[in-house]
């Protein structure tokens, strides 16, 4: 075929060029066996604490019809996928609605070694029009201090029609137990029913996660 007699020549010519002119056909080199990947250099290991749980519902508004355990562990699961998809390593005290005592939520941070450890609860009070976001540390940490503020700061950015409580301290058992710098964050009041709507609404938990994990970066790049 007269095809093939041309296409032939025009191969030889090309293999002439090539080795005239090194043209880079080199043959590839080995593959050499993929590594598990290694966590990004920025890469954290996060202690993530959904309050209460099972027996434990925390405050309840029985006007809306939700209770703070499952808000807290809402907002916690979507700050988890959030913090994964940023590359970090995460510790849940709990994935879903079981009891976890206090003690054993901070134990299990120790143990595992998380560089700090993000409590979420729900604030309530007696008085129906309570209403803000507050964000507690132990009184004896600094860094957990700077980590509060960091995640408040964010907060407050990310919802400035909402009341400002400020960052806080407190002796609670979470912040005093764990050995990474803590927070405590009360993400509004669940006993105001305004607000126990907006912490029920799903695209609100995700924006309060995401402001938490803002927050929780900006603790790390400080
Ligand atoms: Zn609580």
């Amino acid at each position: 075929m007269p095809g093939s007699t041309q296409s032939s020549w025009l191969q030889k010519l090309w293999d002439f060029l090539r080795k005239l002119f090194g043209s880079g056909d080199k043959p590839a080199p080995p593959s050499t066996p993929t590594p598990d990947p290694e966590p990004p250099a920025n890469s954290r290991f996060i202690a993530l604490d959904a309050g209460h749980g099972g027996d434990d519902t925390g405050a309840v508004n029985q006007a809306v019809g939700v209770n703070e355990k499952t808000i807290n562990l809402a907002i916690s699961q979507q700050l988890q996928r959030i913090l994964d998809s940023r590359g970090h390593q995460i510790l849940m005290t709990r994935r879903t609605d079981v009891f976890v005592p206090l003690g054993q939520r901070a134990e299990l941070a120790n143990t595992a070694g998380t560089e700090i450890f993000v409590s979420i609860h729900c604030n309530s009070a007696e008085n129906a029009g309570a209403a803000g976001i507050e964000t507690y540390h132990h009184p004896n940490s600094e860094m957990g201090q700077a980590l509060a503020t960091q995640v408040h700061h964010a907060l407050i950015a990310a919802f400035p029609s909402h009341q400002n409580r400020g960052v806080k301290s407190a002796n609670f058992q979470v912040l005093r137990e764990t050995q990474m710098p803590a927070c405590l964050v009360e993400t509004e009041f669940i006993s105001n029913n305004q607000q126990a709507q907006f912490l029920a609404n799903p695209a609100n938990q995700e924006k309060i996660a995401r402001a938490i994990a803002d927050g929780i970066k900006a603790y790390f790049q400080g």
